[in-house]
């Protein structure tokens, strides 16, 4: 939690925020994570402070990696949503940096050119490397940890500077943990569990399926399920390593793990027992719809982790589509987490109870995991 407004007047504060958003030809295409930091920066603005922000965007392996995953877009858009100027440095670390920084005035808002230009070739930043920790920690007087979809990696701009500077959580980090919180210690919540691979979601179902009512199964990772109680499933996605283990949870939770009992593969919609060889399984049937549908009430929460099917495709966005849509008409309080669902949610315009910046962060917390920038954070 943010300290008083009066604590950050004429102090140096970086603010590690995700920026890593889409962008193609220079047009920001989703700029929701940089609309949902406005909230903290502002806060700073007001408060007198000297704003230095960081962030990564994509994954920087060459030099040609570095001209495709510049912030400076991204700093221009920022200086549109604020209305006022922000500075934008293209480096790293150096005199250029060093000068630019000490001589912000109060108020003034900043943007270090992405984090992750340091992981070429050594993979400073990723690898949380010591020595550039503390050099950017010693740029400020004070750490803002507002990067959600950041928290669970430990890298220097995260977990580095935090452990030299302390510091605390952001506004968006705050809504985003209590959202989450209210999921986890909510005892009545349906869980929507969708994307594309099992193997990524067991941990989810392992830690909320006690204190759930129902965990209603689609997607790619529904079809290890389906196989493992016996059921042809063609040449759908498989997490063949898992089967064994989709059975015992099967066993275990049987009145509360459901799965589709149709499937829309290219040939249509299929009930579950007539899949053949070849086929693949792009979506849930109309059946399983309906079903889910009538398994969720009006004072449930509905939590909900990758989309049902292949809803890239129009032919078999349906069962995404058709749910998410329910839930929204009957305003059903939902959260909604992963970066494709949110996309989904987007694209069909729906709107939510809250939807999550963070996918992996998210869906780690979800499981139950402890994030370590938390544990020196707030000290
Ligand atoms: P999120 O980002 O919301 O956590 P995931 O990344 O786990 O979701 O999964 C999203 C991906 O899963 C999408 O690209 C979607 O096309 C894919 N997917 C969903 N259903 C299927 C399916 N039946 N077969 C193959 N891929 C699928
Ligand atoms: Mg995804």
């Amino acid at each position: 939690m943010l300290k008083p407004n009066n604590y950050y007047k004429d102090k140096k504060v970086i603010v590690r925020v995700d920026y890593n958003v889409p962008i193609k030809d220079g047009v920001i295409e989703d700029n929701n994570r940089i609309v949902s930091s406005l909230k903290t920066i502002n806060y700073l603005i007001e408060s007198g402070a000297k704003v230095i922000l960081m962030s990564h965007l994509g994954k920087i392996k060459s030099e040609e990696d570095k001209v495709n995953n510049s912030l400076y877009d991204v700093s221009k858009e920022l200086s549109e949503l604020l209305g006022r100027e922000v500075k934008f440095c293209k480096y790293t670390r150096g005199n250029e940096l060093e000068s630019m920084v000490n001589s912000l005035e109060s108020g003034e808002v900043m943007l270090m050119e992405n984090t992750r230009f340091e992981d070429y070739p050594n993979k400073l930043e990723s690898f949380c490397d010591k020595e550039l920790s503390s050099y950017w920690a010693n740029l400020a007087d004070e750490y803002i940890m507002d990067a959600f979809g950041s928290i669970h990696r430990n890298h220097a701009s995260t977990y580095g500077i935090a452990s030299i500077l302390g510091g605390t959580t952001g506004f968006l980090v705050d809504e985003e943990l209590d959202h989450l919180k209210e999921v986890i210690y909510n005892k009545n919540k349906i869980i929507i569990l969708g994307g594309a691979k099992v193997s990524d979601k067991i941990g989810v179902i392992k830690n909320l399926v006690d204190d759930s009512k129902k965990i209603l199964l689609g997607g790619g990772m529904c079809f290890t399920f389906l196989k493992s109680i016996g059921k042809n499933v063609g040449n759908s996605i498989l997490g063949e390593d898992k089967i064994n283990y989709c059975k015992e949870l099967l066993d275990k939770y049987k009145d509360k793990i459901v799965l589709p009992i149709d499937i829309v593969t290219e040939n249509g919609n299929k009930n579950v027992d007539n899949i053949d060889d070849n086929e693949i399984g792009l979506d849930i049937g109309n059946n399983t719809i309906e079903l889910y549908k009538s398994l969720i009430n009006s004072e449930d929460l509905v939590v909900w982790n990758g989309p049902m099917g292949k809803f890239e495709d129009v032919n078999y966005e349906k069962g995404t589509k058709e749910l998410l849509e329910y839930l929204n008409i009957n305003n059903i309080k939902t959260v909604i987490c992963g970066g494709d669902t949110g996309f989904a949610s987007k694209k069909y315009g729906l709107s939510f109870y809250y939807i999550s910046t963070g996918g992996g962060a998210s869906l780690e917390y979800l499981e139950g995991k402890k994030f370590d920038i938390l544990e020196v954070l707030n000290k």
